[in-house]
């Protein structure tokens, strides 16, 4: 990766200047302290070399009120949260110069011999409830939790060093017999209140696991100061202090060191929070291992010289250290846990799939796990100082842009982000704001890339919106696609175009040829059909053989059919499947609606309606929705709901046709056509209800219900006498009744309510019904036949079946369809096909009966033909039951036409 200065900058050359800025006021501020510290070794050094009367007049002053001066230049400069605590230190440095003043003054001055103690020395102690004031304000600043251990290793610590002290620099003054209680106690007092300031510089310090450079300053100025105090007190005590040696140097090294300390940048450390709680280091261990060691060293060391002479001091110090030292090791257990889920949290941070960057207000990165490097695809220093958002896309640097000005933002947004490699990944990143945070400072962005997440959404979306044989647009995204035509069409006021496509009888290419070359012959189809079609065109596949076409271009209602025709055009070449030419046929239904009027759901079922109608008119052909469609659809539901009540309740009716013999038109049999007596619409006809009977499995109950009333009329007439015992009554049967495991039950049943006999029942059962949706080997038909029933096919010559597949059912009877008898009469072709078929039944030892014969020509080409039985509006139309016994009661009576 590169981020040189030929990138564009993320939030322009403010940025940049305010940086260099930053560096510039940071050099300088880091210069000063070290000049302090050089000035400082030059004014001791020249202090040594003068008289002492110069030195401690002059320069000792100088150096003093320096090092009060540097605090509060340091203060200012910094600005460090505990600014009171900073003069609070300045305040008891102060202090301690007034008295070195005052002492020089009268010394020097005025040449008195300065007592011991003295009320100067009351200005020196002074120093100490000032100074200890400063630094517990620091310590409360730096480590405001309760941090027990810190405080406990702080404490062994000054227990440690408060015996050193106490035997090296305090014991020999109680060894010094001859002087005052004043006086001792005010020679005990210095080192004292060094210790105690040693003792919260210590706490200082173990609060935090970084002790800054300002830190060992200030240390090292205590240090010194308590040496210098204690040698000062010995020698004064023993009568052996002469003014002006290098005793002093403690002092100054004291003040300087303060006055550095206030200097050095790191000065705003000491009053920052500490954001990682004191390490349990092997280090830290051993110091305050060692601070506890200090009696039993100390004891030794005074047995050695044969004269242990503060073991009371020792006891108590030991005791002392032992309780402390026995709390510190029951938290430690605890503390080491601790550490150990930290270290957890470092190896999560480090091996994590997130990158997390912490960036400043100019959008810098000041910070980033190890794992930044690996999700960017880049080195670490290669982001580390520099602008994030020459990494990011334009809109994304924008947006980072605005998150940088807004405060205490926390979101989650998706950014393009280029990668090592170059490469634009898909990052989510969450944005917090932490500037607020001392110990981060700076705004989080954890990035997690969703490259590949993306991909995968935006591939599963396509699944979702494309079907996966042929890719073509789904039924939901077509739908989608009809809505957005829809709106478009609104504002151009034109018209937008729903074809439905409906393979005709697919499931039995499906069946025969098998699944897979089915699929492939869908995937030929839509290939084809594509071919038939314009570029703005939109093709789908709706599952199974169903496709739709969506037209929105130019004038959609003019253009629809010529499409419809294009798109049947396509397909009318067969196609190829293994070694098989396959004829493909397609039903068509067409809508076409107006944007503001129809909706897309609308539109669609419209189409699927024209194409249902399309089937019903003969397939393999077109039909355009008009709302008439619409109230038959209804018209047919109503009577799906109204149906079943019909049969429970008793509206229907049996009406009866005679079927003649034509020579001499006396009747036969008659076949039995069932009618509905609706409450409120009359009469309905069987087409109106029969195809949703079909549809609804009612014809099955329905069918039942014609068997036993027909079998009932007939035994009735019979019984009257009305018929002879060749007379028989035809009644249709639907393919799904066949089917049905209770139709044999019924027919057994009907027979024997009856009591007429099997032979005089004629089963009617469709050509298609019986290619279509029976086994093979028409089980039922052969077990009707063993029952004495006999068997007809019905509308013969509609389902293009030859005769002689027929012949494998056990059939009686084959009625030749209306279709055929039409084009009898002065037409070779009709009369050429009904005489084979005729032909060919007698062969078979099958009756031909003739249908829908409606005019004399019709009979008597059918007499010429060899076809004896007929039946049709010439001779009879279909009766009420009432009517048939009566025209059957005039007996001789022959159905002629007039
Ligand atoms: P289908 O079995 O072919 O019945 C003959 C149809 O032709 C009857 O119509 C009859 O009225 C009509 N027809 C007879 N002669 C002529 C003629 O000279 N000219 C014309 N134009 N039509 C003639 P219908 O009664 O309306 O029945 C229609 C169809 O409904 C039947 O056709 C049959 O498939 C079905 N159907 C009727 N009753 C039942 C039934 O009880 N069960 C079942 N499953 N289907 C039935
Ligand atoms: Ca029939
Ligand atoms: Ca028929």
């Amino acid at each position: 990766m590169k981020i040189g200065p030929e990138l564009p900058m993320s939030c322009g050359m403010g940025m940049g200047a305010r940086r260099r800025e930053n560096i510039v006021r940071g050099g300088t501020a880091s210069a000063l302290w070290k000049w302090y510290l050089v000035t400082g070794f030059v004014l001791s050094v020249a202090y040594l070399v003068l008289s002492p009367a110069p030195a401690k007049l002059i320069v000792w002053p100088a150096i003093g009120w320096s090092s009060v001066a540097a605090i509060v230049v340091g203060v200012r400069r910094h600005r460090p949260d505990a600014r009171v605590a900073w003069y609070l230190l300045a305040l008891g440095l102060a202090t301690f110069i007034v008295g070195d003043d005052l002492y020089s003054f009268q010394n020097l001055v005025q040449h008195a011999d300065v007592p011991f103690p003295s009320l100067i020395d009351v200005v020196y102690l002074a120093m100490y409830p000032i100074l200890a004031a400063g630094l517990v304000l620091l310590i409360r600043r730096r480590t405001p939790g309760r941090d027990r251990a810190s405080l406990l290793d702080a404490a062994i610590i000054t227990c440690g060093a408060g015996l050193l002290s106490w035997m090296i620099l305090i014991v020999p003054y109680f060894r010094t017999q001859d002087i005052g209680v004043l006086e001792r106690l005010t020679s005990i007092a210095y080192p004292l209140g060094d210790i105690a300031l040693l003792a919260m510089i210590v706490r200082l310090a173990v609060g935090s696991g970084r002790r800054p450079i300002a830190f060992w300053l200030l240390a090292t100025g205590v240090v010194n100061l308590l040496v210098a105090d204690a040698l000062y007190g010995y020698l004064n005590l023993a009568g052996l202090w002469h003014e002006h040696n290098v005793i002093d140097g403690g002092w100054i090294v004291f003040y300087v060191g303060w006055g550095a300390a206030a200097l050095h940048p790191s000065m705003r450390e000491l009053s920052v929070r500490a954001s990682d709680s004191p390490r349990v280091s092997r280090r830290r261990l051993a110091v305050v291992g060692s601070a506890a060691l200090i009696p039993p060293t100390v004891l030794f060391v005074e047995q050695l010289q044969g004269n242990v002479v503060d073991g009371a001091a020792i006891a108590i110090t030991s005791a002392v250290l032992f309780v402390l030292v026995l709390a510190r090791t029951s938290g430690l257990a605890g503390e080491v846990s601790e550490q150990r889920s930290e270290a957890r949290f470092q190896s999560l941070v480090t091996h994590a799939s997130d990158a997390i960057l912490v960036v400043d207000d100019a959008g810098f990165v000041r910070y980033q796990t190890p794992s930044a490097a690996r999700v960017l695809g880049c080195e670490a220093s290669e982001l580390l100082d520099r602008p994030i958002g020459d990494l990011l896309a334009a809109d994304d640097e924008r947006q980072l842009g605005v998150l940088l000005v807004t405060a205490g933002v926390t979101t989650t947004v998706e950014w393009q982000v280029r990668s090592g490699d170059g490469t634009w990944r898909d990052m989510e990143v969450t944005a917090a704001d932490l500037r607020d945070d001392l110990g981060i400072d700076g705004l989080v962005l954890t990035m997690r890339d969703i490259t590949e997440r993306k991909a995968l959404d935006a591939e599963l979306r396509r699944q979702a919106l494309h079907d996966t044989l042929t890719s073509l647009p789904n039924r939901s995204l077509f739908h989608d696609r009809v809505v957005h035509a829809l709106s478009r069409a609104f504002r151009r006021q034109g018209d937008v175009g729903v074809l439905f496509l409906d393979l005709d009888d697919f499931k039995m290419v499906n069946d025969s040829l098998g699944h897979p070359a089915g699929d492939d012959l869908l995937v030929g189809v839509a290939a084809r059909l594509l071919t038939a079609l314009k570029s703005g065109d939109t093709l789908a596949r709706f599952g199974g053989d169903e496709f739709a076409v969506l037209l929105e271009d130019g004038d959609v209602s003019l253009a629809a059919e010529a499409v419809a025709q294009r798109l049947q055009d396509a397909l009318r070449e067969p196609f190829r499947v293994g070694d098989e030419d396959v004829p493909v046929h397609v039903s068509i239904g067409i809508a076409v609606g107006r944007a503001g009027v129809d909706t897309a759901s609308g539109l669609l079922r419209d189409a699927d309606l024209a194409m249902y109608v399309a089937k019903r008119n003969g397939k393999s052909r077109f039909e355009r929705f008009v709302p008439e469609m619409h109230e038959q659809a209804i018209r047919r539901l109503e009577v799906a709901s109204e149906l079943r009540g019909a049969i429970d309740n008793g509206q229907l009716v049996v009406f009866y046709q005679p079927i003649v013999a034509v020579a001499t038109g006396r009747m036969l049999g008659a076949e039995a056509l069932v009618r509905w007596n609706h409450p409120h619409r009359g009469l309905i006809q069987p087409n109106d209800f029969i195809p949703v009977a079909e549809t609804t499995g009612l014809v099955i109950p329905l069918g039942a219900w014609v068997l036993e009333e027909a079998c009932r009329q007939m035994g009735a007439w019979r019984q009257a006498g009305l018929v002879d015992d060749t007379f028989y009554v035809s009644v249709n049967l639907s393919a799904r009744h066949l089917r049905d495991a209770s139709v044999l039950d019924d027919v057994i049943h009907a027979l024997d309510a009856s009591g007429m006999p099997a032979s005089a029942l004629l089963i009617e059962v469709t050509e298609t019904g019986l290619v279509e949706d029976l086994d093979p080997a028409g089980t039922v038909l052969h077990d009707l036949k063993a029952l004495g029933v006999r068997l007809a096919i019905d509308d013969f010559g509609t389902g293009y079946s030859s005769l002689a597949r027929l012949s494998t059912f056990p059939l009686d009877v084959v009625k030749i369809d209306k279709s055929f008898v039409d084009r009898l009469a002065g037409n070779a072709d009709g009369d050429a096909m009904v005489r084979a078929v005729v032909d060919l039944s007698h062969t078979l030892g099958m009756t031909t009966v003739a249908e829908g014969v409606e005019d004399p020509e019709q009979a008597a080409a059918l007499s010429r033909l060899g076809c004896t039985v007929a039946q049709g509006f010439l001779f009879a139309r279909p009766m009420p039951a009432a009517d048939m016994t009566g025209a059957l009661g005039l007996e001789g009576r022959e159905l002629v036409a007039p």
